[in-house]
């Protein structure tokens, strides 16, 4: 039960560290979780990972990319971890609540999940004009009307890009104001085809096939209106998947794991991609970089860095 590298989670960035682990002859065990590849897993086409001048559907790029880690002999369980303990060397991880294994070495490839509002009609039509990812789908959008639903940055900026391609873009906050920073804010407001409704929530998703229409609720007086939409973006956050490193690693205020040099997390030997770290790109490719890096990262510690720079690299 004792491995040189253990990589707990799949998607891109996990699959990709496989892949490059087990060609460096690290016959890596991958946890990859119950539910494995990712978001990915849960999105139609996929137009903008290279390679695929035709496109591909996400849950067949993640098969591939998890044949290609079987192939060089990386081992693959379906399974979650429960508890990790990085205190003692070797590292232990305990998969669901009863197998141990040890390792001398950890990628973290959790991922983030995208919040969603919760409604019915948003879960029907996901991947039929609801989307959580403008950089993904925006293209799809080109002359047409959409809602992006969120105040903060990340909201901001879906809508700022959606404007290149949408005829008008309004965005819904629940707030009246934005929790986004002031600059943001600004070239949003400076945007001619960009409005926005403060003091409401997207109360349902209208369409049958595809978002035809979208209800708002002020929050304030409780009036209801339609309007005609559509996409409806939802950038309300992301949940890094990061509860069972709480306490063990550190993390950033809103719960992402910190590196430092490159993948490393605050526990040496311990490293971190994707996702579950980088708040700011999200992308299928870049996860699948940050993937690599890692594992290049891991080998290296693996095959013992010299002191000098390991002092360098240590955390205070
Ligand atoms: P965020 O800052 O947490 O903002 C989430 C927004 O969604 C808030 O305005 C919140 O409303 C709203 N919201 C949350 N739940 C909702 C619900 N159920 N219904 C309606 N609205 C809801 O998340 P984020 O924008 O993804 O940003 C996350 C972090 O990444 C932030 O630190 C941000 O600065 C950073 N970021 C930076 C950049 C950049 O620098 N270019 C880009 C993207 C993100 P309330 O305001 O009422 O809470």
């Amino acid at each position: 039960m004792h491995r040189r590298l253990i990589i707990i989670g799949s998607g891109p960035a996990g699959y990709t560290a496989a892949i490059y682990a087990a060609r460096a002859n690290l016959k890596p065990l991958v946890l990859a979780g119950a539910q494995s590849g990712g978001q990915l897993m849960i999105t139609t086409d996929v137009d903008n990972y290279p390679g695929f001048p035709e496109g591909i559907q996400g849950p067949d790029l993640m098969e591939k990319f998890r044949k290609q880690a079987e192939r060089f002999g990386a081992e693959i369980l379906d399974e979650d971890v429960s508890t990790v303990d990085f205190k003692q060397r070797p590292f232990t991880v305990v998969v669901s609540g009863r197998e141990r294994y040890t390792a001398d070495s950890i990628i973290i490839t959790t991922g983030a999940t995208a919040r969603w509002l919760g409604l019915e009609s948003e879960l029907k039509l996901r991947g039929h004009g609801v989307s959580a990812c403008a950089t993904c789908d925006g293209f799809f959008f080109r002359g047409r009307d959409v809602i992006v639903v969120g105040g903060g940055d990340s909201a901001m900026e879906e809508a700022l890009f959606l404007s290149k391609f949408a005829s008008h873009v309004t965005v819904v906050h629940r707030r009246d104001t934005f929790r986004a920073s002031k600059i943001m804010q600004k070239k949003l407001i400076d945007n001619p085809k960009i409005s926005s409704v403060f003091d409401s929530v997207v109360t349902n998703v209208i369409g049958a096939e595809t978002v035809e229409a979208a209800e708002l609720e002020n929050v304030k007086t409780g009036e209801k209106k339609v309007i005609k939409t559509d996409g409806v973006f939802i950038a309300i956050g992301h949940d890094p998947a990061t509860g069972i490193f709480q306490g063990k690693l550190e993390l950033n205020a809103a719960g992402y794991i910190k590196v430092h040099d490159g993948t490393r997390t605050s526990v040496h030997g311990v490293f971190a991609a994707g996702d579950v770290v980088d708040y700011r790109y999200r992308q299928a490719i870049t996860a699948a970089g940050m993937g690599c890096q890692a594992s290049i990262d891991a080998e290296r510690y693996l095959e013992g860095e010299a002191p000098e720079v390991m002092n360098a690299l240590k955390v205070s």
